[in-house]
């Protein structure tokens, strides 16, 4: 086991286990958590009891999960060093554990120098205390600490399940025809953030480069310039997961979405080595769409998953008017982030879609919303998002029974009208509650016994 300085390995519990490619749970695993800044802490305790409820009453006390703390974005700072936010020992943690949950972190954007980690507020100057809050968590601008961990623990899969729940408010009719599950490439693309800022010597001499070595003409000298490396390897084990997904879970289709017409070498050859992964390694269990209508007759045979493509501006459209002819997506990493965004919000917004992050043997689950930072401490936010993200991780540890039990009582708690105030103020008659009474609640709907209010 690796030594921890901060962290404190619980007494209880045990390790997941990695074997022949599969995770080996054991009854009391150990479970990595970060509950994240701003409303982080909020919807974290409130999905604390809703999964601690669950696995509960599922296992009638036979599994429980034994939660392991580990510290990132503002709590890496309170326990390391100020300008510590993503300390190694945390993705240590992860790596050991193999399965963890987290919650949204501060990732600031833009040209400022520093940024407050308990409100977001930029800044060039390092002041003693914060001039918006009056926190004295300042630190140093820094690359996402989210795509830090993704990158230093390979998670090269954002999976995103995206599907409606009945009642949640929408902005489409037809919010039952989409169910579908979004994998997107998490580790390269213009996510490597190669870049170049205009003026500096480097982007003179990529300019220079470019133009002059490789004949390329850059419509205007005063560029900044970014590269956007795809590769074969990325490509093909992001497609092979999405279609394992999908041959597991009996879904119909995987479909490669991509931007080939314009960009051929990078988002183009994503789509044909998508293609070619298919056929070699799942050629029984596949049908490509060219097979299909032109061995086929358009016919498609039982039980195998049809792969196909699209272009992402196009995928955008479908989404929206034919979202029943999709089930599984998968995309590069930036056609994959607005995707997942705008899908989301398709079936009620940001405050309920979960999301994970996987590599072999290590996933992260996580909620995919910030940190909403002008909610903090008031316990009010829609905790639904790490709530599912949680469902997720159950299911990914193989508790299906306790990940259908979280579900079910999240409906019946939506279908009564009892929601936080992002949903309250769109359904009529509907009771607003706060973000740990909403937790309560889910928990009050999987019948039995009420656990302990929350800690
Ligand atoms: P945000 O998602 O934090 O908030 C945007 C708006 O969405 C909020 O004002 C609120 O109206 C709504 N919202 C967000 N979460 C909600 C919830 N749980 N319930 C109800 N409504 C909710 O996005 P932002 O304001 O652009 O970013 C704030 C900070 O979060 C930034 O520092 C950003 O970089 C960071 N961020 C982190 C993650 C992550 O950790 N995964 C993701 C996105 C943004």
């Amino acid at each position: 086991m690796a030594q921890y300085k901060k962290i404190k390995v619980p007494s209880e519990g045990e390790k997941i286990g990695f074997k022949d490619g599969k995770l080996v749970v054991p009854d009391h695993p150990i479970i990595p958590f970060f509950p994240g800044d701003g409303t982080g802490p909020d919807i974290w305790r409130a999905t604390k009891l809703v999964l601690e409820g669950a696995v509960e009453r599922a296992y009638e006390g036979k599994k429980k999960i034994v939660w392991m703390e580990v510290f990132a974005g503002l709590t890496a700072l309170k326990n390391y060093d100020k300008d510590t936010v993503l300390p190694k020992e945390t993705l240590d943690a992860f790596k050991e554990f193999r399965v963890g949950i987290k919650g949204p972190l501060t990732t600031p954007a833009g040209q400022f120098k520093f940024v407050c980690l308990d409100c977001a507020a930029e800044m060039n100057d390092r002041p003693a205390l914060c001039p918006k809050c009056k926190s004295e968590w300042i630190t140093p601008r820094f690359r996402s600490v989210n795509v830090g961990i993704r990158q230093a623990l390979d998670l090269y899969a954002c999976v995103r399940p995206v599907r409606w729940f009945q009642g949640v408010p929408c902005p489409v009719k037809h919010p039952e025809k989409f169910n579908i599950v979004i994998f997107r490439e998490n580790t390269e693309d213009i996510y490597a953030g190669i870049e170049f800022e205009y003026g500096t010597k480097d982007c003179q001499e990529v300019y220079d480069f470019l133009t002059k070595k490789m004949g390329k003409k850059i419509p205007f000298a005063d560029s900044g310039i970014g590269i956007k490396p795809i590769s074969k390897t990325g490509s093909q084990r992001l497609v092979r997961m999405a279609i394992r997904y999908a041959i597991d879970h009996k879904k119909p289709s995987v479909t490669l979405v991509h931007k080939g017409n314009i960009q051929k070498f990078t988002e183009g050859a994503f789509r044909d080595w998508g293609y070619e992964v298919a056929k070699r390694e799942f050629r029984d269990q596949i049908v490509t769409e060219a097979e299909l209508w032109d061995n086929l007759g358009g016919k498609m045979p039982a039980g195998k998953v049809l792969v196909k493509d699209r272009i992402a501006d196009q995928t955008f459209q479908q989404l929206l008017l034919r979202p029943d002819e999709y089930s599984v997506l998968a995309t590069p990493n930036l056609n994959g982030d607005y995707l997942s965004d705008a899908a989301v919000a398709q079936v009620g917004g940001l405050g309920i879609g979960p999301g994970a992050n996987i590599g072999d043997g290590v996933a992260v689950f996580e909620a995919t919303h910030g940190t909403a930072p002008k909610y903090t401490n008031k316990d009010m936010v829609n905790p639904g998002s790490l709530i599912l993200s949680g469902v997720m991780m159950l299911e990914h540890l193989g508790w299906q029974k306790a990940a259908d039990m979280v579900v079910s009582a999240l409906e019946r708690t939506i279908q009564a009208k009892t929601v936080t105030y992002d949903f309250e103020r769109q359904m009529e008659g509907a009771k607003k509650l706060k973000c740990s009474e909403f937790g309560a609640a889910i928990v009050a709907n999987m019948g039995g016994r009420a656990l302990a209010a929350a800690r």
